[in-house]
């Protein structure tokens, strides 16, 4: 079920395989925007790394995951949502996880909250 870099979605859109509409990248992370959005606003912040899940974190990724909170509202100021915004990580089967590459949901207006 978890899947590896090479059959990884995600991944694919790192190496630029294939298109996503890309709104912040740096070094470590890039965010884009879903592609079946559920709110007006619907980004994924994802490391540039292959990390499964949330329950694959290691204490090594520490400096990478403090860096992806740092960032993640500075992509919501980017994005203009001033007002605030809802973030979303959904991890495992029993979390609804669909895409095994760790991503933070950043959503805001009106849309279907939360999504199940
Ligand atoms: P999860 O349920 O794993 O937390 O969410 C995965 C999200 O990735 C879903 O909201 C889905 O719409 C989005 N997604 C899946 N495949 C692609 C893709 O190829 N490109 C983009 N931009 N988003 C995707
Ligand atoms: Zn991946």
């Amino acid at each position: 079920m978890t899947a590896t870099t090479n059959d990884c979605i995600f991944c694919k859109i790192v190496a630029g395989d294939i298109p996503a509409n890309i709104v912040y990248e740096d070094e470590h992370c890039i965010a884009f925007k879903d592609i079946n959005p559920r709110a007006d606003t619907h980004v994924l912040l994802i490391p540039r790394k292959h990390i499964a899940s949330l329950m694959e974190l290691q204490d090594t990724d520490k400096e990478l995951f403090g860096h992806m909170m740092i960032t993640l509202p500075k992509v919501a100021k980017q994005l203009g949502l001033d007002n605030g915004y809802r973030t979303i990580v959904n991890t495992g089967p029993g979390g609804g996880q669909e895409v095994y590459h760790v991503h933070f949901h950043i959503l805001a207006g009106k849309g279907k909250l939360p999504f199940a």
